[in-house]
């Protein structure tokens, strides 16, 4: 049975006490071909979806938030607290409700996907909503630690990145070595990072014969690591990676720089061609942010960059499910007729 990414992975992560190891049964998520995109893009590769979305929660973040909120029991405290673009917020809550410790979130009015928002509120966690964006939230978050007993359980929290570097590994364990290319979203910069040092953890244990190329993304209205300065008011329709100032900007590079990687941008009509790619021709739904993954691949595509036969992974992030407002808004809107047989067969055109 799976147990977890704690106890799964437990010798290759910093060490916790069974007893306080609050699971969802995250991680082991399916590592799918995508076959049908390859050939419609006329590219020799081999390529595969890293679907995070089945996730408990819908996101990777759970990957991070079992060890963030365990080592925040195995610390005694009872509240756990964040900054988010949704997902977090979505994770922390759930893993909270499961630990019966309380959650505090604070996110961006307005600018959180609704499916996030309602796990926020269905597990129970104190919302806050800010006239402002992600990266005031997350100055504030910091201020509240330094006078209140809770666990800060942003990307920042270093276990968060220990849990999340775990889907290396799974990637790693379902090819027998690692792909010769890893895309990926960025938007806090947090998981570049963690897979970055899965990937050389593995290379070092001798699991795998080499690391990937790291490939990150970010969009183009929010692409601070790309323009080289912070961005004031981020814009993009993938809401995940709307941040101007990514905590985890220098590990980013580093990751890009040793992996002989890029972290550059994708447009917005990018990402959303590419999250109805997803869904029409692999029947796998993801959230707009978690496309910029696909859209950075497709990018390279008409770059050429590929010889041929390589192995690429492109990790999707989080659930369609999320952002239901998106997925409605580029797609075409269902004809509504009167309940008759005649008027049925003529929208369908049969
Ligand atoms: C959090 C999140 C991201 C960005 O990850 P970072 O670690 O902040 O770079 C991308 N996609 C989704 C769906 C997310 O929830």
């Amino acid at each position: 049975m799976w147990r977890g990414i704690l106890h799964h992975y437990k010798k290759l992560l910093p060490p916790i006490e069974d007893r306080y190891i609050v699971t969802l049964l995250e991680g082991n998520t399916p590592l799918i071909p995508a076959l049908r995109l390859v050939q419609y893009l006329k590219i020799d590769v081999k390529l595969y979806l890293k679907y995070e979305g089945l996730n408990p929660t819908g996101s990777f973040k759970d990957r991070g938030m079992t060890f963030a909120v365990s080592k925040a029991l195995e610390s005694g405290h009872r509240a756990i607290l964040c900054a988010s673009t949704g997902n977090t917020s979505a994770s922390a809550a759930a893993y909270a409700a499961k630990a019966g410790i309380e959650a505090f979130v604070v996110i961006p009015q307005g600018k959180i996907a609704r499916g996030k928002l309602c796990q926020a509120m269905i597990h129970g966690a104190k919302v806050v909503q800010i006239r402002g964006g992600f990266d005031e939230a997350l100055k504030i978050v910091r201020k509240i630690v330094e006078d209140h007993p809770m666990v800060l359980v942003n990307s920042i929290n270093p276990f968060r990145l220990e849990g999340q570097k775990t889907a290396a590994f799974e990637i790693c364990d379902a090819l027998g070595d690692a792909p010769d290319y890893h895309f990926i979203p960025v938007g806090n910069a947090g998981n570049i990072t963690a897979y970055w040092r899965g990937y050389q953890e593995y290379q070092k244990l001798k699991k795998v014969t080499r690391s990937p190329k790291m490939h990150g993304y970010e969009a183009e209205g929010a692409a601070p690591i790309v323009k080289g300065h912070p961005i004031i008011d981020p814009q993009t329709v993938a809401s995940a990676i709307r941040i101007g100032n990514p905590a985890s900007w220098k590990a980013a590079e580093t990751a890009r720089d040793e992996s002989k990687g890029v972290i550059d941008s994708v447009t917005d009509s990018e990402i959303l061609e590419a999250y109805r790619w997803l869904a029409n021709l692999e029947g796998v739904f993801c959230e707009p942010a978690s496309a910029a993954s696909v859209a950075g691949f497709v990018k390279c595509c008409k770059k050429k960059i590929f010889r041929g036969e390589e192995t690429v992974v492109c990790t999707l992030t989080g659930h369609g499910l999320k952002d239901p407002d998106t997925a409605i808004q580029n797609s075409p809107e269902p004809v509504t007729v009167d309940a008759e047989l005649e008027a049925v067969l003529k929208v369908l055109k049969l």
